[in-house]
């Protein structure tokens, strides 16, 4: 099934990248993002979203990975979503005094997720806008570090994605992102 109508589309080196106002877990892609927690049991927002959504079996399998560090991933299988993977990702929780580490960790969740597509050789991948939630990072600084992160980051780390979405879950997340595609050059 086709993917929502983009509110913004920019093509880079061949590759598509996408802004979507969507619900992530109705995305038909390779591999949707979960902005999960260390543990990777599940929580609120996007994260028990999409566990609502695949069925119990995600929780089982993600029980196995006894759980994850912030700023890394890791991938499982869809079960009942369109999407064939998972990445869960664990961004970090904002705080000003620690800004430029936040930073930093919030790039690493979006530069191991491409890696994992990349070694998955996966097409297309849905990434929410990670740590903007319970986890209060600024929501603009966070489009731009995303945006960022995926242009300097997708030929190296994931040669094989053909498309990367920015599933946004409102039209305000959808604007930082748009500024951001402006701020980058890509319309
Ligand atoms: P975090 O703990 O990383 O902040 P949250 O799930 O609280 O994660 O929020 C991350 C972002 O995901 C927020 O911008 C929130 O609006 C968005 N979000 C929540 N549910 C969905 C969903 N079903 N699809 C896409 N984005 C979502």
């Amino acid at each position: 099934m086709p993917l929502p109508e983009p509110v913004l589309t920019a093509e880079v080196e061949e590759r598509r990248l996408d802004i979507l106002v969507a619900d992530i877990t109705t995305l038909d892609v390779d591999a949707i993002v979960n902005a999960a927690n260390t543990s990777l049991l599940g929580g609120g927002g996007v994260d028990g979203a999409i566990h609502r959504a695949a069925c119990p079996d995600l929780l089982a399998e993600c029980r196995t990975l006894h759980g994850c560090p912030t700023g890394e991933a890791k991938i499982t299988k869809g079960y009942r979503l369109k999407a064939k993977h998972v990445v869960h990702t664990v961004g970090p929780v904002w705080s000003a005094a620690k800004a430029e580490r936040n930073k930093e960790l919030l790039a690493s969740c979006y530069r191991t997720s491409l890696a994992l597509a990349g070694k998955h050789r996966l097409a297309s991948i849905a990434f929410p806008a990670i740590s903007t939630g319970v986890y209060r990072f600024p929501a603009d600084l966070a489009a731009r570090i995303a945006v960022e992160t995926v242009l300097s980051a997708l030929p190296a780390k994931a040669p094989s994605l053909e498309r990367v979405v920015f599933c946004c879950f409102n039209r305000e997340a959808a604007v930082h992102h748009e500024d951001a595609f402006g701020e980058l050059g890509l319309v």
